[in-house]
Parts: C-alpha cells; sequence; structure tokens
C-alpha cells in the first residue's frame, strides 16, 4: 500500500489533492492552518494529520508559496527513508539543487515539479508538470502525478523544472503587459476591444493573456484571485535570476520583472496577476472594459 500526503493546501493545493483518493489507499493532508486540512478531509476522504505523520508518507507532495517555506519543513521533520518528495511548489531552480542533495543524504528522492494550468487545471487533474531531479525517480513518481496532471515531462536534472517555470510565468507576464499596452493603444483609438480581440486570436499576436485572460479577468473587470500578482513577480524574479546567473543579456525579461515588481508593489496584497494591468490603466487613465 503506497501512502501519499499533500503538504500545503492552498488555492492549487487544495485542489490537486482532492485528486488523491481515486488512486491511493491512504491520502494525509497537512496545512499550516489546520482548519483547512480538516475541510478537506470532510470533503474529499483525505486525512488531516501532524508535519510529523505527513513526513512518513511513501510520496509527498508540496505546493506552497516559495522554496523558502519548503527548505523550513523539508528541515523540519524527519522524513520516511525511501520516500520521493515532489515540490509542486513554483521554487528556485539552485534551491532544489540543495534539496535534493540534503534530501539524498537522509535517502529521500527529490524532484522539482511545479505545474501549470491555474485553478482550473488543478480542479480538472489537467495540470502540466515540468519535472527536474533523476529519470529513474520520476519514473517510480509518473502515476502519482498522472493522478493531477495530463502533460508530464522530465526535462532535466534537479532544478530544470523551476527553471522551465520560472520562464512560463516570464512569458505570461511579457505577454500581459504587452497585451495591456497594444490594447490601451487600440482604445485610445477608438477601437472597439472586444471586436479587435477576436481579430488578435484569430492572427500572430495571440497569446494565452490574449485568448483567456482579457476576456475572462481584465474586460468584465473581475479579477478573480486564483494567482495571487506577488506569486507572479516572484517568478519574475527567478527567471531574471537565472538570466543573471547564465550572464545573458534579456532586456525584455529585464524589463517586464520590473514592471511586474512595480504592479505588485502598488496593488492590494491580494490581487490576482491580471490586475497588473490596472497600473496600465492608472498611467493612460483608460480602462479596459
Ligand atoms: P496560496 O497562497 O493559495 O497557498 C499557499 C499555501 O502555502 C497555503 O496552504 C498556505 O497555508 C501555505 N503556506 C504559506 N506560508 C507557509 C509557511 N510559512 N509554512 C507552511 N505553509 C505555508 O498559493 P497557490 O496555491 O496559489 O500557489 C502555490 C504555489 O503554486 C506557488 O509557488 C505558485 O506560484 C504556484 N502556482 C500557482 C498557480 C495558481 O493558479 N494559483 C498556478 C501554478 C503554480 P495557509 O492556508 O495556512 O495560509
Amino acid at each position: 500500500m503506497t501512502t501519499v500526503a499533500f503538504i500545503g493546501l492552498g488555492a492549487m493545493g487544495y485542489r490537486m489533492a482532492a485528486h488523491l483518493p481515486q488512486h491511493f489507499d491512504s491520502v494525509l493532508v497537512w496545512n499550516r492552518n489546520v482548519d483547512k486540512a480538516k475541510q478537506h478531509a470532510a470533503e474529499f476522504n483525505t486525512q488531516a494529520v501532524t508535519l510529523a505523520e505527513a513526513a512518513q508518507a511513501d510520496i509527498i507532495f508540496s505546493c506552497l508559496p516559495t522554496s523558502h517555506q519548503v527548505d523550513e519543513i523539508i528541515h523540519q521533520v524527519d522524513i520516511k527513508s525511501g520516500a520521493i518528495w515532489i515540490d509542486c511548489t513554483s521554487g528556485v531552480p539552485d534551491i532544489a539543487r540543495t534539496q535534493a542533495t540534503y534530501l539524498k543524504s537522509k535517502n529521500v528522492s527529490f524532484l522539482d515539479a511545479p505545474v501549470s494550468g491555474q485553478t482550473i487545471g488543478a480542479e480538472n487533474a489537467t495540470l502540466t508538470f515540468m519535472v527536474g531531479g533523476d529519470a529513474e525517480v520520476f519514473d517510480k513518481a509518473l502515476p502519482a502525478m498522472q493522478a493531477l496532471g495530463k502533460l508530464i515531462k522530465h526535462v532535466g536534472g534537479s532544478g530544470a523544472g523551476f527553471a522551465v517555470k520560472a520562464v512560463n510565468n516570464m512569458l505570461l507576464a511579457v505577454h500581459l503587459c504587452a497585451a495591456a499596452e497594444g490594447f490601451t493603444t487600440l482604445k485610445a483609438h477608438g477601437v472597439n476591444l472586444n471586436e479587435a480581440l477576436d481579430c488578435i486570436n484569430a492572427s500572430s499576436g495571440k497569446s494565452g493573456v490574449t485568448e483567456n485572460v482579457l476576456s475572462q479577468r481584465i474586460f468584465n473587470r473581475s479579477f478573480p484571485n486564483t494567482f495571487a500578482l506577488l506569486l507572479l513577480a516572484k517568478d519574475t524574479g527567478i527567471a531574471l535570476d537565472l538570466v543573471r546567473d547564465a550572464k545573458l543579456s534579456a532586456p525584455v525579461i529585464a524589463l517586464s520583472q520590473s514592471l511586474i515588481q512595480a504592479a505588485s508593489a502598488t496593488s492590494d496584497a491580494d490581487s490576482d496577476f491580471s490586475a497588473a494591468v490596472k497600473m496600465y490603466e492608472s498611467w493612460s487613465k483608460i480602462t479596459l472594459e
């Protein structure tokens, strides 16, 4: 019998862990705010446990805001020898390598396995996993990730998964800034934004932002907080650090990182990532609706 634990029942983790009881006999959940774990147990037939108990599972998923919270927990508990730790946080590649080495000394395997697909992908078990770590560990952990995702790729050694995720989210940031600039310009010229969006989505300028974010979050002014702007700002910082570590020049990445940081610094702490466009709206006095 394989016991699986999930640590961190936030916007993503709560939904991801909900699928595990369909695939495993014993599913343990831990959350800092214990009430959320108890609610999860009642709703999905999981078991709310202490952190020490969760660390005794055969497979341990974590999904926390940053690698720092994961690191704290990894160093705080005794993890079962032979366990596999699958970290779905959008984390820092260097920290993944350090964690993998530390855990190896305890006979625990570590995969950096961040996900994309947002809360809806977590809810429907259609997430994309981009995974770094040993290939044999990836093969062993694959069925557990398949319970939560659709496209699951081993992209390289430790840290590679986090690197792919950081670059993906940097591209999201670039597209968000570019769309805010492009669509405020169109509105300044009296263009119908919805008609323009249809044209662009049938043309070469389309992106995930034009296909989903503009109509579902921005034009309807809903800005639902499913992925925090603060977290996107964190991801753009990780991507810029990767550029610097490689001693490359990436002006678009550097500028987008500054813009997203500025938007995050001037927004409410609980703002959705899509609310970054409000910075452009305040500059231009043009509302994207
Ligand atoms: P949330 O802010 O919704 O949840 C964060 C979780 O981490 C909560 O369970 C929270 O516990 C816990 N937590 C925070 N600080 C600590 C701490 N110091 N010690 C222990 N637990 C802590 O985040 P998301 O679920 O949105 O994001 C999680 C990760 O997934 C992030 O790295 C994010 O970038 C990434 N991600 C998010 C996506 C999204 O659409 N939301 C999509 C893809 C990736 P508590 O309930 O007690 O506050």
